[in-house]
Formats: structure tokens, C-alpha cells, sequence
């Protein structure tokens, strides 16, 4: 079996990401080839695009400037640009004012709340976001929330595999006027903005973007490994919920006689999850939605050492807006009583993210690593890779460029789903 998914492909730019495994599954390539590619499920449990009629050279061109695995610019022209996380209108801790919604989130249900403001004031008539395939509870499905119904059916996070951007292709096809929210991790919001510089229709269809701080999509492998170690087989698991009912939340599974059994977050993301996420994520150099108009991530508190507490507690976001269109819809949200939030400085983020600060700093020397193992690595732009890397110590650098060197040359074999 091989490390790297198949792709069964026509197309250079789609061979060159198979090549280097750097798909993260965004589904941006079925929108650049639209009706020749696809997005399917992997026997390892990953969503990877199928080329399913020849492509043309230009709409291989197209796969290569939208796709993340091979490359993302940030536009870092703004005032506010900080080298460590990116363009910043504002950061604020903040929850929603709901209750359910709060309850309901991964950490303060504040994503929530300005989705379910969005559809209030009527800025958007829907947001994409995704929930739990009725069919097989682990993996995601694409949600098209057009009430606060439907909005907290989708909150809290989903440590798996999603692909906004093939659900928006669907969406955009069906009706031609629709104008949508789209929620995504930081790599598919940075391809639809790449889409957008060539498409600048899709701007006035989805108006605003939020995302989430994104430490890398596990396989579904993993997911299977959490549920079993619950003690549900795949076949009788009936309902499945990654984290959020709290914060962080515990990895909750049921079977249809309504028997459930849980672990905490520490035991899912930090055991087993967060081992087996895809590759593509290890050289990701935006894991905190850079893109995106607003993103959100956890605002943990952290020990005397500076390390996260994950202790049950009433949720808090972290709110990081990038744009003067997220800073309007932030503020509007809040003075209609959706969302409270106290301002904080970026500096505060640092000890609340250790590991996104962490693999900012990896980041260039394990792309080196990997180029001198021969494999292809993403183009990035505007993101400081240098500035970061100065701020690592030698140790730190030599070990993440050998790992990431070691990972290229030595692929571990990736187990397959048993079902
Ligand atoms: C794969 C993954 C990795 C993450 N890594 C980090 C991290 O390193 N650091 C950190 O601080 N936070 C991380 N988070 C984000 C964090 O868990 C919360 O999403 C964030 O704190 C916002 O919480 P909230 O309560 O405001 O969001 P909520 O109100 O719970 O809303 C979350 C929204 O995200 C959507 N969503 C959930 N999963 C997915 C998915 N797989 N693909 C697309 N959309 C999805 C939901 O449908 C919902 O609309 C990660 C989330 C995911 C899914
Ligand atoms: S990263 Fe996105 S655009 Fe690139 S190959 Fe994968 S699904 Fe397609
Ligand atoms: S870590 Fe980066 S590449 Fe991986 S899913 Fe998250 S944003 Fe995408």
C-alpha cells in the first residue's frame, strides 16, 4: 500500500501535488476543472481529487494557481501585518451571548454567532459550513445552514476531512444568485481567494469568509481508532461528535439504543487524532486562517510554563479579524447582542498558541528538509518564513529539518480504513 494516495490524473499540476503528497483536500480543483475532477475518499481516509474527463491546459494552469498544496500568497502590503500571524484588523477573547450556541461551539460558539448574525441581518441567505455524515458519523458532510437551526447543528470543530470548496462548486451551480458565508479551514479560504482573483463574480456570491485555527485534518483512520476505542464498532456507532457540548469538549460516541460513551480532548486530539494528520499539514504555513475575514481559534489559558489548560470550563474564542469587511460584520454582530468580546493585543496570542507559533518558526527548515529529499513543497508568498525561522534556536531548526527530511525519504506506510 502505498504512503501517498492515488490520483488517477491527467494533469501535471494534479501529478506534482500527488507527488509531493501536499493535497489538503480543499476541493478547489473541481471548481478550476469544473465537471472534470471530483473528490473522493481515499482508502486511507483522506478526500483527494480524481480526474474523471482529460483536462485542458488551461484548466491545468487554473488547478496550479488555486491549489494550496502548491502554493499561497499573503497580501502583507496592510499597517497591521504582524510577521507571526498575519494580517490584523483586531484580535479580541470573546463567546457568544447564546447560551446553546456557546454550549454548543468548540470553544465560545463566537464563529456561531456571526454565522447565525449573517443570516439574522440578512447580509448573507446562507452559510456553508459542515456537520456529521448521516452515514458514517465520523466523517463530515457539507451543511447548508440557512437558519440558527441549523447553525448550531453544524457548531463545534470536526477533526476531519471536509471540502468546502467542492460543496460550494455544487451550490453555486444550483442557484445563481444565492450569496453565501463560507466556512473553511485556512487553506480552502486562501484557494477560494486565489479563485477569486480570477473569477471576481464569486466575490459578490460570497461576501464574507471565516475560518478557524487549524493544526491539521486527521485521516479517518484515526477517527475509526477514537470510535473503537470508545468500544463502538463503525457499523453501530449512530452519532459522533469531535469536541464542543463544552469546552474543549469531550469525543462523544453513540449507538442507536442510545448508549454513549466519551473521552476527553486531551485523550482524542492530543493520543490520537493530532498523529495522524495529513502531510500536506506539516509544511502548512498558515494554520490560522490568514484569508479569511475573520478567523477563530481556542483562547486557552495557559500553565506557569505557558502551556495550554484543557480543563472543562464556559468557552472562549479567540477572534482574529483580518478585514475591514470582518471588522464591520464583528462590529454589527456585537451591537445586535450577538457576541461579547474584550479587545487584547497580538501579543497575547503567543503563549495561547504555542504550537501554530511553533510550526511558523519549523516551517522553512522542514521545507528544506523535504527539498533536500528531493520532493516538491508549496510556493509560499508573504509569509515571513525568514523572520520566523530567526526566531528559533539551532536545536529546535536542526531537529525539524531532519524529521521533515527523514518523513520525505522514508514515507511511513498510512493504514487503510477497515470497514
Ligand atoms: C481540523 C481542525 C483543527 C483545529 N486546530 C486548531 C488549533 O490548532 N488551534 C485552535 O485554537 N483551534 C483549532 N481548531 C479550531 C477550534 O477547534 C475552533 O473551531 C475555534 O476555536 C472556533 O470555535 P467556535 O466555538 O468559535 O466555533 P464554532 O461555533 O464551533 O463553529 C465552528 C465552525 O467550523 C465548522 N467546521 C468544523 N469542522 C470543520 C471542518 N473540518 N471543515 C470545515 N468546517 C468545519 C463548523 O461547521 C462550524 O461552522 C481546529 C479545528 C479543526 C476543525
Ligand atoms: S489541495 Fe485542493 S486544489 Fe490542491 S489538489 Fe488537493 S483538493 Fe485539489
Ligand atoms: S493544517 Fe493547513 S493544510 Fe492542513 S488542513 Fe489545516 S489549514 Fe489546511
Amino acid at each position: 500500500m502505498s504512503a501517498t494516495p492515488e490520483f488517477t490524473s491527467t494533469s501535471p499540476a494534479l501529478r506534482r501535488v500527488a507527488r509531493g503528497d501536499l493535497c489538503s483536500g480543499c476541493g478547489a480543483c473541481t471548481i478550476a476543472a469544473d465537471g472534470k475532477v471530483e473528490m473522493q475518499e481515499t482508502a486511507q481516509g483522506f478526500l483527494r481529487p480524481r480526474v474523471i474527463a482529460p483536462l485542458t491546459a488551461s484548466e491545468d494552469e487554473a488547478i496550479g494557481d488555486v491549489c494550496p498544496g502548491l502554493g499561497q500568497t499573503v497580501n502583507d502590503d496592510g499597517a497591521s501585518f504582524d510577521p507571526m500571524w498575519g494580517p490584523l484588523e483586531s484580535v479580541a477573547i470573546g463567546h457568544s451571548t447564546h447560551s446553546d450556541l456557546r454550549f454548543a461551539g468548540a470553544s465560545g460558539g463566537s464563529l456561531s454567532a456571526i454565522c447565525k448574525f449573517l443570516l439574522d441581518s440578512g447580509r448573507v441567505d446562507l452559510v456553508l459550513s459542515v456537520s456529521a455524515s448521516p452515514t458514517d458519523p465520523v466523517a463530515n458532510q457539507a451543511k447548508r445552514c440557512i437558519n440558527v437551526r441549523d447553525v448550531t447543528d453544524a457548531a463545534g470543530s470536526r477533526y476531519a476531512p471536509s471540502a468546502p470548496l467542492d460543496a460550494l462548486r455544487r451550490l453555486l451551480r444550483e442557484d445563481t444568485k444565492i450569496r453565501i458565508a463560507l466556512v473553511g479551514k485556512p487553506c480552502d479560504i486562501a484557494a477560494f481567494q486565489q479563485l477569486k482573483r480570477t473569477d471576481a463574480a464569486l466575490g459578490d456570491r460570497v461576501p464574507i469568509t471565516l475560518s478557524f485555527f487549524c493544526a491539521g485534518v486527521p485521516s479517518l483512520v484515526a477517527a475509526d481508532r477514537v470510535t473503537s476505542s470508545l468500544g463502538f464498532t463503525w457499523d453501530e456507532l449512530e452519532t459522533f461528535r469531535y469536541r464542543g457540548n463544552g469546552w474543549p469538549g469531550r469525543a462523544t460516541a453513540t449507538n442507536a439504543a442510545g448508549d454513549s460513551a466519551s473521552m476527553t480532548y486531551m485523550e482524542s486530539w492530543g493520543g490520537i487524532l493530532s498523529g495522524e494528520v495529513q502531510e500536506r499539514c506539516k509544511i502548512c504555513a498558515d494554520g490560522t486562517g490568514m484569508a479569511a475575514d475573520i478567523a477563530f481559534g481556542d483562547a486557552w489559558e495557559s500553565d506557569e510554563n505557558g502551556y495550554p489548560i484543557f480543563e472543562e470550563k464556559d468557552g472562549e474564542s479567540l477572534i482574529v479579524v483580518r478585514t475591514g469587511a470582518g471588522q464591520e460584520v464583528l462590529d454589527e454582530a456585537t451591537s445586535a447582542g450577538e457576541i461579547v468580546h474584550t479587545s487584547t493585543s497580538p501579543r497575547a496570542i503567543d503563549p495561547i498558541q504555542p504550537g501554530q507559533r511553533n510550526k511558523r518558526r519549523a516551517l522553512q527548515v522542514r521545507l528544506l528538509g523535504r527539498r533536500l529529499a528531493g520532493k516538491p513543497v508549496p510556493k509560499y508568498r508573504g509569509l515571513h518564513l525568514g523572520t520566523m525561522t530567526r526566531q528559533a534556536d539551532l536545536r529546535f531548526l536542526a531537529k525539524n529539518m531532519l524529521g521533515a527530511f527523514r518523513r520525505a525519504v522514508f514515507p511511513r506506510e498510512r493504514p487503510t480504513r477497515q470497514r
